[in-house]
């Protein structure tokens, strides 16, 4: 019995009508190995794609136990009660490893998952990080093609992953904890650049006094770095994602970004920017793909492995042989 036909008008209305269901079957296309349903979520993607963009994409890092999914709960709900419609996606570098994903985790974030004006995903498993990423990056056009209009990217605070989530966002906050007076030690330097903000977390109870002071070591530390081309000097701020301490400076904090960034047209040209670095991206990962799925290729690959061994040819010439070949 043949399955039916996915209508794509249909759920593309649905996904404008602000349909959940709808949204969710879409990303479940996008995320899908399948040929037939690529070619079905490019489809809707184009369609959503003039209802797009008109959000807020913030990425949200850091280490795990620092509070990221707490963070997000109470600031989504924030956010939801100022009347925003908040969607949360999640890239997690691991999930090809553990085949399941902590980030975006429902049972995580309760509260806002009963909130009718949030939505959470968990990061799409079983692919690599650029894999992974790609998926995210079209369900941010669906989201906001949903009337979602603040978009929070959650990633872990390990490396490539942060990369790639700055190469998708407006704003980037690293949530961090003070330490034990080594707040600046171990902090890999690339990722503090990124930063717009630094939110220390736990600022509460016997942890504020210290909070305050890697606050000042934070800023500091921020000065020391030249201007951005944003023309945003990075801010730190305290915060408690438990007891709801704080939250609303950094949505603040945010709006101030977007106010200045907007005015000297950098919110474009970042978004163009990233636009033409996803454009280059899908287009090498396209090529790479058919090239290493083709048949002929894939045969006369081993052949090359095998005459490497025998140091028959070099690695170089059985590359230029191969890619000849295609
Ligand atoms: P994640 O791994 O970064 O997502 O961190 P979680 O949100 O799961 O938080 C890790 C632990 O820290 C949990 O036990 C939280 O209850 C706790 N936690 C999170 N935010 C705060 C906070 O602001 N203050 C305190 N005291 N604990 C927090």
């Amino acid at each position: 019995k043949r399955k039916a036909e996915i209508d794509t008008d249909a759920l593309t209305t649905s996904i404008l009508n602000k349909d959940i269901t709808a949204l969710s079957r879409a990303i479940t296309l996008v995320e899908s190995k399948n040929p037939k349903h690529t070619d079905k979520a490019n489809t809707v993607l184009k369609k959503c794609l003039p209802y797009a963009n008109k959000s807020i994409r913030i990425g949200i890092t850091g280490v795990p136990g620092v509070g990221k999914s707490t963070f997000i709960e109470t600031f989504g709900k924030h956010l939801t009660s100022l009347g925003k419609r908040v969607a949360v996606l999640a890239i997690d570098p691991t999930s090809s490893i553990t085949k399941g994903s902590i980030l975006g985790d429902k049972t995580r974030m309760e509260e806002l998952v009963k909130d009718n004006n949030a939505f959470i995903r968990p990061s799409a498993s079983g692919d690599s990080l650029g894999g992974v990423a790609r998926k995210t990056r079209e369900s941010i056009i669906l989201c906001e093609a949903a009337g979602f209009n603040v978009i929070i990217i959650e990633t872990v605070g390990v490396g490539q992953s942060e990369t790639t989530v700055h190469s998708m966002v407006d704003f980037f906050l690293l949530l961090k904890l003070a330490g034990a007076g080594d707040e600046l030690q171990g902090i890999k330097r690339g990722i503090i650049e990124m930063a717009d903000a630094i939110a220390i977390n736990k600022a509460d109870g016997d942890n504020l006094k210290r909070a305050k002071l890697a606050k000042v070591e934070f800023n500091r530390a921020l000065h020391l770095y030249p201007e951005k081309s944003s023309q945003w000097q990075p801010k730190v701020s305290v915060c408690s994602a438990l007891q709801n301490k704080g939250i609303d400076t950094i949505w603040e904090i945010i709006l101030d970004y977007i106010d200045i960034t907007s005015k000297n047209n950098y919110f474009k040209q970042k978004r163009n920017e990233q636009n033409k670095f996803w454009l280059i991206q899908t287009i090498e990962n396209q090529l790479k793909s058919d090239f290493f799925n083709s048949p002929k290729i894939k045969k006369e690959f081993s052949k090359q492995l095998e005459l490497i061994k025998n140091n028959e040819t070099t690695p170089f010439a059985a590359a230029d042989y191969l890619l000849k070949l295609n």
